[in-house]
């Protein structure tokens, strides 16, 4: 619908790495329960945007409210707690821990590399059964439930980039945002992950993801925003972006 109820408002936010400007963001909105894509050249910005919005990186100047509040400044986990999380372009499972250890991880909306399974349950306590039960179900959803046991490592690309689905999941976030959750991906696993992607949307929580494969973009996006060179160039339903030719230009001429 033409209704505006964004679930995130961004305003003015800029990163710069020496002299490159990375990011410059004047205005961008998602609206709620919608599949919005971010895509653009490589180099554009879109891993430094997922980066600032979600505390992993601190941006030089601007602002940006979740849910109607200000999110500015807040870590990592304390936005997952808020309600939104990504996942990375690069997974971040924990190879020498079990694919069920990274599912209890994610119920905290962290990653660390020197965290254990011991550790773990004896930071959870009574959580863990909920938690447990929770990761248990995501596992069954993301056809995972057989390797629970296995070391994270040992899982193919794929089936890692669907346990960082099945993980960012552990917080029941009202967003998920996805860099690249197709790239490296055998076809058959692309067809799975599309398919958790319009699910998710379905019982109304928010998907922005990052993707490079038109048909992917064109197919499930409900609206998709062009950056280049840090800048939000163009948005609009997949109908428009596909015959606009700045981003024709963006990406032909990158
Ligand atoms: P995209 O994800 O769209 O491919 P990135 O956000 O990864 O683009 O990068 C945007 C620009 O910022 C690139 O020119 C990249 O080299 C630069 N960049 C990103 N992260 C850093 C960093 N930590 N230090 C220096 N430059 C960076
Ligand atoms: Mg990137």
């Amino acid at each position: 619908s033409a209704k505006s109820d964004p679930i995130l408002v961004v305003d003015g936010v800029k990163r710069s790495f020496g002299g490159l400007t990375a990011v410059d963001v004047e205005h961008l909105e998602v609206q709620r329960g919608t599949i919005t894509a971010l895509i653009g050249p490589n180099g554009a910005g879109k891993s430094t945007c997922f980066n600032l919005l979600t505390g992993f990186d601190r941006v030089d100047s601007g602002r940006w409210t979740f849910e109607g509040r200000s999110i500015n400044g807040k870590r990592g986990h304390q936005v997952a707690r808020a309600g939104m999380v990504r996942t990375f372009q690069l997974t971040k499972a924990l190879t020498r821990l079990s694919v069920l250890d990274n599912m209890l991880l994610g119920a905290q909306g962290q990653t660390g590399e020197r965290m254990g399974g011991a550790f773990l349950r004896s930071v959870w306590g009574r959580q863990e059964k909920v938690n447990t039960e929770r990761a248990l179900d995501l596992l069954e959803r993301f056809k995972l439930i057989d390797k629970r046991r296995d070391m994270a490592g040992a899982l193919s690309g794929g089936q890692r980039k669907l346990l960082e689905m099945a993980r960012a999941l552990m917080t029941d976030p009202s967003m998920i945002m996805l860099d690249e959750p197709m790239a490296g991906v055998n076809p058959a696993l692309v067809q799975s992950l599309l398919h958790h992607i319009t699910s998710l949307r379905d019982e109304g929580k928010t998907v922005l993801f990052v993707e490079h494969d038109m048909d992917v973009i064109m197919g499930i996006s409900d609206w998709i925003v062009v950056l280049a060179q840090g800048r939000v160039i163009a948005e609009g339903r997949p109908s428009d972006i596909r015959s606009n030719q700045q981003v024709i230009d963006a990406y032909l001429g990158a």
